[in-house]
């Protein structure tokens, strides 16, 4: 009887084993020939419109199929481990986009990077942080981390104690997907980061669902009664736009005021944040 069910199953599980192997190998290539880029997003300013911070986010330029999104290979990296090779890449190359855009006399904000839980959970985890800057030659301010709430309550002494040098160094730490997780309120009263960026799926749904409305603008209340910034994900309307800034939301981001775009693609949006700055100066 076993036998048989074996042989019912074998081919689909062998099919997907197979293609799992096949895009492990893919990946390992992809990381030694550097076929990974980054993509910006800004954050806008609520009140003033002005571009407040860039989020810096992976795709892998698959020379067989174009550009692949994160959702398809973060999860497989962190898998394999060669997440750590790959996260210190990103970190490394947002930081030298950065000083690229300081050389060419643009004023970059913040820039925020994803971090996995993976590479947070290692020990020199802060100490690579610390490197990368070091070796970009930016200030400590210029960074950002941004890292989702389900894998900031595990393991929350060991985080927090991490946190806080990460903090120490003058780097920010966001917490992100806010609302997907399950936070302890004590634990994230004493969190030591700076703001909650509330997941994009009540943004979404926040004018035609008053559930996800009356999440939305709890969040906000929370964060501001702890003191921190609060960014919606996944702007996607002025209708949205206009509830989030009546709820006295902090900062924007999504598709509404921009796509993540290429390093190239995000200066002229840097040039005309200079301009509009040096005309108020
Ligand atoms: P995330 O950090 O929450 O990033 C926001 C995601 O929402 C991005 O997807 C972004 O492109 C997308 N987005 C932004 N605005 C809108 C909008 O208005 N509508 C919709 N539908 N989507 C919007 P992306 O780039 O596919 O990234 C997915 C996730 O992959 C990220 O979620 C982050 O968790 C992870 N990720 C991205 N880059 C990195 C990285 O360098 N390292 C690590 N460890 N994870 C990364
Ligand atoms: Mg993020
Ligand atoms: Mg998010």
């Amino acid at each position: 009887m076993s036998g048989e069910r074996y042989l019912y199953y074998a081919p689909e599980i062998n099919a997907e084993v197979a293609q799992r192997l096949a895009l492990e190998s893919k990946l390992r290539r992809a990381a030694e020939l550097q076929q990974f880029v980054l993509h910006y997003q800004p954050k806008i300013n609520t009140q003033n419109g002005r571009i407040i911070g860039l989020e810096a986010l992976i795709r892998w330029n698959d020379p067989e199929t174009g550009l692949v999104q994160p959702t398809h290979f973060i999860r497989l990296l962190e898998d394999m481990g060669l997440i750590i090779e790959v996260g210190r890449w990103v970190l490394d190359k947002a930081l030298a986009d950065y000083r690229h855009w300081l050389d060419q006399g643009l004023r970059p904000p913040r820039i925020a990077v994803n971090v996995s839980q993976i590479q947070l959970k290692r020990d020199d985890f802060v100490e690579t942080v610390r490197q990368a800057i070091e070796r970009s030659g930016v200030g400590r301010d210029s960074l950002e981390l941004e890292i989702t709430e389900s894998l900031v309550m595990e393991d929350i002494e060991a985080t927090t104690e991490k946190l806080n040098r990460i903090r120490d160094m003058g780097v920010t730490v966001a917490i992100d997907d806010f609302g997907t997780g399950y936070s302890s309120l004590r634990y994230l009263a004493k969190l030591p980061v700076a703001s909650l960026k509330i997941d994009c799926s009540f943004i979404v749904t926040m004018v035609t669902d008053s559930d996800s409305m009356a999440i939305v603008s709890t969040v906000i209340a929370l964060a501001h009664s702890l003191g921190l910034t609060v960014v919606a994900e996944g702007v996607t309307s002025e209708e949205q736009a206009k509830f989030l800034k009546l709820l006295k939301c902090d900062e924007m981001q999504g598709y509404h005021y921009g796509r993540p775009v290429s390093a190239k693609d995000i200066e002229p949006l840097l040039s005309k944040e200079r301009s509009i700055v040096e005309g108020h100066e």
